[in-house]
């Protein structure tokens, strides 16, 4: 990824308002998993990290919580609604950047997720010296231009010919001057077609074999095949009793003549979670992502490292199923603090309540735990696959 200030600031337009029914399945296909997270979510997230600002995506009428829900996170992204064509839609996401009135802006359909940050650099460039510029690819196949029968009429020339991708890159004011000028009922194949009309010129730029449109069923066959439906993760941690320290257990602040001490708030129960969940993506563990020996991490708030983890399954794939812990300690008594506990954990890892268990146990006074010396904590954890 080039560092986003060596990039000329621009907007962005994700369109995502297409129904996709060729790839089967129940959602649209840009709302569907691929290889871990929603086909949008790729491109979006390549184009937050290179500084797209504003950032619309364009959603089928009443479809805004699905783009919601696969963009979680992502919070620059704004949304407007589509129209009855790609280019009524790619209209409506113009007019709703106009007043950032951006100098130039990026036209990307959501069904190609993958997005090489070397093709927007070239795009940008290229608008140096043309409205408007597009990638495009060599045609590698010999080509037959058809008859009605189905007999060949005559050969094409390849040489000539080019395929065309998205992102296409634009002056904005070109752009939507050309949308504006567009016979409103006919569609548009592309944003090429339409600054074309308006006779303006359009550079041809290298594109990437890796920007291809997802299109039917058999592209998604890589999910069904390379990702369990459910994957399991087990957590343990312990942390000493200490007076003086604040007791924090699954989030909640306990009352109690002693405390536990670590370098971050010392939260055993979030520790053993949010292991778990790493395990189950083979993700290392908490040191890993929150080293102690790094000092932003002092005094942390545990809820924050579970919630890493959370979003690392996520793009790995995977919501979390259900919570299992089991809270070793002789004092003080869980009782009291589980509906709170439970209900701050599944906050964090974003389930119901009713997939969270926390049970409590003594040690019968055997061990460091019946000693009051420490609190341990153990968790097993189930994901479920998104696809
Ligand atoms: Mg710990």
């Amino acid at each position: 990824m080039p560092d986003p200030a060596s990039l000329p600031p621009f907007a962005a337009i994700v369109v995502a308002a297409g129904k996709g029914l060729r790839a089967g399945g129940d959602a649209p296909k840009q709302y569907r998993p691929w290889r871990g997270k929603p086909v949008l979510r790729h491109s979006v997230e390549t184009l937050v990290d290179a500084g797209a600002e504003p950032l619309f995506i364009v959603v089928a009428p009443g479809a805004e919580e699905h783009a919601r829900n696969a963009l979680k996170g992502l919070d620059r992204c704004r949304f407007v609604e589509g129209g009855a064509t790609r280019q009524a839609s790619v209209r409506a996401g113009l007019e709703a950047i106009e007043t950032a009135s951006p100098e130039k802006v990026l036209i990307h359909d959501a069904a190609r997720p993958e997005l090489p940050s070397s093709v927007i650099e070239r795009l940008l460039s290229a608008l140096g010296d043309h409205p408007g510029a597009i990638p495009v690819l060599p045609v590698v196949d010999s080509l037959a231009v058809a008859s009605v029968d189905d007999t060949m009429a005559k050969a094409a020339d390849r040489e000539k010919l080019r395929r065309v991708q998205t992102p296409q890159a634009f002056r904005y004011d070109a752009i939507l001057a050309a949308h504006r000028e567009w016979p409103g009922e006919a569609d548009a194949g592309d944003d090429a077609q339409v600054l074309q009309r308006a006779d303006r010129t359009v550079a041809l730029v290298e594109g990437d074999e890796r920007m291809k449109k997802i299109t039917f069923a058999s592209d998604f066959e890589d999910i069904a095949t390379g990702v369990p439906p459910m994957r399991i993760g087990q957590g343990f941690d312990v942390h000493r009793l200490e007076r003086g320290q604040e007791l924090w257990l699954c989030g909640i602040k306990i009352d109690h003549e002693y405390g536990l001490s670590g370098h971050s708030d010392a939260d055993v129960a979030l520790h053993a979670i949010t292991d778990a969940i790493l395990g189950a993506i083979g993700a290392g563990d908490i040191g890993t992502h929150f080293p102690p020996s790094d000092p932003q991490w002092a005094g942390a708030r545990s809820g924050r490292f579970l919630e890493h983890a959370v979003k690392l399954a996520g793009e790995a794939g995977y919501v979390v199923s259900n919570i299992d812990l089991t809270i070793i300690c002789e004092a003080p008594k869980i009782g009291p603090y589980r509906p709170a506990m439970r209900h701050e954990v599944a906050r964090l890892a974003d389930v119901q309540e009713n997939a969270v268990s926390i049970k409590a146990t003594t040690t019968e006074r055997l061990g460091f735990t019946g000693r009051g010396e420490g609190i341990a904590a153990q968790a097993v954890i189930a994901l479920a696959s998104i696809a």
